[in-house]
């Protein structure tokens, strides 16, 4: 079962001239994708309606397997907890320490919270010895590797980021990129919107990825 399925969905915003147009594709578990696009082409339109925080206006979307537009309110509680999502400017509660903001999506879907795997998942970010620092105290690339600590502690089966490195220096983006390669490596899809050519041709050559482009309001499969 595909994790996303679009068949000649679109989407525009109120119901009216749509942005995203007749698109239709395929995400296989465990596949990594980039979507790409000029500046206000809809590619955090795309990664919402990923979620289910849009929902399509017309054609058809499925994710792993189920109907968007079907789903109960539980339904889509459920979808999320199977997608993981770093923001391009990530938010976190300035008054709670890192760790607990990184076992923020436990706390708030009941779950009960595992120290030791709250530490593993630090570690894994390189952020070990900022656990009960408060984010405002962290630096752009630690904000951006601490949100995706916070997007993956439900165990994901997707991961979307939308542009993960705009605001990062070149090594700080690859140590990010390294994160997101081994999650992927570990069965996850990962799915990236970036404006960042050097990024993808860094990922291309260390996993298969697709580049989907969004262009004139249509989905495009790219090349390069
Ligand atoms: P991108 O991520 O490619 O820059 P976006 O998906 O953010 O593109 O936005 C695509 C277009 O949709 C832009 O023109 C933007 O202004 C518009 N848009 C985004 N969000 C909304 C919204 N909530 N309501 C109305 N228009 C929106
Ligand atoms: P991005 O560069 O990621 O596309 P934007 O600056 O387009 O970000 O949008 C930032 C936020 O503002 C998003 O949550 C988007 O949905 C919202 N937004 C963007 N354009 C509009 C708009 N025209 N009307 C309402 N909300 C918008």
């Amino acid at each position: 079962t595909p994790v996303i399925e679009m068949q000649n969905l679109s989407f525009g915003y109120g119901g009216g001239t749509p942005l995203l147009s007749d698109m239709s594709i395929s995400l296989p578990p465990g596949s990594f994708h980039f979507l790409t696009g000029p500046s206000g082409a809809g590619k955090t339109t795309f990664l919402r309606l990923c979620y289910a925080d849009l929902l399509p206006t017309a054609g058809r979307m499925t994710a792993f397997g189920q109907d968007v537009t079907e789903l109960s309110r539980d339904g889509i509680a459920g979808l999320r907890r199977r997608v993981g999502v770093v923001h391009q400017d990530p938010q976190f509660l300035d008054h709670l320490p890192l760790a607990e903001n990184i076992a923020l999506p436990l706390i708030v879907s009941g779950q009960p919270i595992e120290k030791p795997a709250i530490k593993d998942l630090l570690a894994w970010v390189q952020l070990s010895g900022h656990a009960r620092a408060l984010p405002p105290e962290l630096s752009g690339g630690e904000r951006q590797r601490a949100a995706l600590a916070r997007a993956v502690i439900m165990s994901p089966d997707l991961v979307l980021a939308d542009e993960p490195t705009g605001n990062l220096d070149w090594e700080m983006s690859m140590r990010l990129l390294q994160l997101l390669i081994e999650l992927n490596h570990s069965g996850k899809a990962v799915l990236i919107a970036t404006h960042d050519l050097n990024l993808i041709r860094a990922a291309k050559a260390q996993v298969q990825a697709r580049v989907l482009r969004i262009a004139g309001k249509k989905l495009q499969l790219a090349g390069a």
